[in-house]
């Protein structure tokens, strides 16, 4: 065996891997060199090559002097290399909340060991930055554990409950999930198996394993090229996603939809060759004679924007332009693994929007079964006319107690509240105060904003028609709220304008939602606000 003292003395000895280490680089390996007693820097690949399998997630907090100290299960590992691993991590650098560093090859039973920080212990709840910041620090902590621990070819990752497991399992599950079904199985990263180290509790790890693989559905639903996520693909995932979780899917074909007169829906999506899809999904978890809950999804499986093309270089991400379906289909198998006392509706309304000789042109006009006609003064806003037929169906028939709808509305969300938060529009006080808390207590958070007359009347001022699909002036995400709202009747509503949040992450902000691939969004977030209405007892927590 080697002596510690020896180690550190060799760690010191190293200036340019301190030097590095002091750098605060996010993603940091160590390689430890037993033979020679030697440490190196190593890169993921090399690491990866060694055939080693297992890894450990641990995590520490920091004093107020920027001290770690250690987690108990963390503490116990260290009893366990008698010190060796809070020696480590002190002369390692100084530390940052969310940063992960690698020490591998450092003891027998796990190759890799992921020293993950948490920050300060006891962060609670954050009013000015709408989060709490307990549960975030678990996510970013065992999100950072996980990435580092997968680029570097662990097949076994085990988790320690980091002070909460549901996040740490949340942090973890997301922070691994990688879209490579077209990629050739030689290149694809193995997915590592999960596990729960030196905690009890469980149930609520598996919680959170439930609400990551939600949102894990949904960026995989997203993720999928148009050519293969067409209206019918995407309803055969649905259905093979939620059937067996007795989930009732009803799929609805054109024919149907002209029975219904869903007509702007039917405009939207005569452009394509893709035939049109209308599915309603009925998840039945309290008691037959409640209210549902309603979710509505704009699905357009892919949308160039018709005859109003989009350029050219952002086209290929509104791919996810059914963000909103892939919501509704994930939130409803999330609710019926976790057995929620509830019952759910969800409408979802699948299409492409193409330029063809059979679009929809600009100023052709649509008349509504509520009786208002509307002016398609831009083909791009093609969710206008879906959603409105889907609002009036969904109420019309289901007589929902509350209505959800997730919609990739307007690019002006992206422009003002980039991915930081979903712009949530309502008419309940109530309900915009549950949804708020959700968004804390997920870390996917949502900002209100007005849905007030001053909008209505600029989408309704006209001369030969009742609406128009653009309205006046600036502010397009409350124009395209007001716009619905003549879609909505004596309901409860939450819209949530889900453009910024629900495409890509195009940066490395949240540590468990990996660059360059869809977010999921905000499916965590529905999840916790359906908890807490199907369980209001339960979530009494000060937010
Ligand atoms: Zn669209
Ligand atoms: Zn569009």
């Amino acid at each position: 065996m080697f002596s510690l003292s020896k180690q550190v003395l060799n760690i010191t000895r190293h200036a340019r891997i301190l030097k590095q280490i002091n750098a605060n680089a996010k993603l940091l390996y160590i390689r430890y060199d037993r033979e020679q007693n030697r440490f190196y820097s190593a890169d993921a690949v090399s690491c990866a090559s060694e055939g080693y399998k297992k890894g450990i997630i641990l995590g520490h907090y920091l004093n107020e002097n920027g001290e770690p100290v250690l987690t108990p299960a963390c503490c116990k590992f260290n009893e366990k290399m008698q010190g060796r691993l809070l020696e480590l991590i002190v002369k390692s650098g100084k530390w940052k909340r969310g940063q992960c560093r690698c020490f591998n090859n450092i003891e027998d039973e796990f190759w890799s060991v992921a020293c993950v920080c948490l920050g300060q212990k006891n962060l609670g709840y954050n009013i000015l930055e709408a989060i709490d910041e307990s549960r975030e620090s678990v996510r970013e902590a065992a999100g950072s554990g996980a990435q580092c621990l997968h680029a570097q070819g662990v097949a076994h990752i085990f988790v320690e409950g980091l002070g909460r497991p549901e996040q740490a399992a949340e942090g973890t599950a997301l922070g691994v999930w990688r879209y490579q079904e077209f990629k050739n199985k030689k290149h694809r990263m193995a997915v590592p198996t999960l596990e729960l180290y030196d905690d009890p509790d469980h149930e609520s790890w598996q919680r959170g394993l439930y609400q990551a693989e939600a949102q894990n559905l949904a960026r995989r639903l997203c993720d999928a090229p148009a050519n293969h996520m067409t209206p019918t693909a995407f309803s055969h995932e649905a259905i093979s996603s939620l059937c067996p979780c007795g989930i009732k899917v009803d799929v609805h074909d054109k024919d149907w939809m002209e029975s219904q007169r869903l007509v702007g829906f039917l405009t939207a999506a005569r452009g394509s060759c893709e035939p049109p899809v209308f599915m309603e999904i009925h998840y039945c978890g309290g008691p037959v004679e409640e209210k549902p809950i309603a979710l509505v999804g704009k699905s357009t499986t892919f949308d160039s924007g018709g005859l109003c093309l989009k350029p050219c270089y952002q086209m290929s991400k509104y791919r996810a332009d059914m963000s909103g379906g892939a919501a509704v289909v994930a939130v409803m198998r999330a609710a019926a693994m976790l057995s929620l006392p509830i019952n759910l509706v969800g409408t979802i309304a699948l299409s492409e929007n193409m330029p063809s000789g059979m679009a929809m042109r600009v100023g052709d006009i649509v008349k509504y079964n509520n009786g208002l006609t509307v002016e398609i003064q831009r083909t791009d806003q093609e969710g206008h006319l879906i959603l409105a037929d889907s609002l009036l169906y969904t109420i019309n028939n289901h007589k929902p107690r509350l209505v959800i709808d997730m919609t990739t509305m307007t690019r002006g969300i992206r422009h003002l509240l980039g991915s930081a938060a979903v712009g949530t529009f309502s008419n309940s006080e109530y309900m915009w105060k549950q949804i708020r808390k959700a968004g804390v207590i997920t870390g996917d958070r949502c900002w209100r904003l007005p849905l007030w007359k001053f909008y209505k009347k600029k989408t309704s001022k006209y001369t030969y028609v009742d609406l128009n699909n653009r309205g006046h002036g600036q502010g397009t995400p409350c124009l395209a709220a007001a716009y619905l709202s003549y879609f909505i009747d004596c309901v409860d509503w939450l819209h949530l304008d889900t453009t910024g949040i629900g495409l890509i992450a195009q940066n490395r902000i949240y540590p468990y939602l990996t660059k360059d691939y869809m977010m999921g969004r905000p499916v965590r977030t529905v999840i916790q606000l359906l908890y807490q209405l199907a369980c209001p007892n339960e979530c009494d927590r000060p937010y």
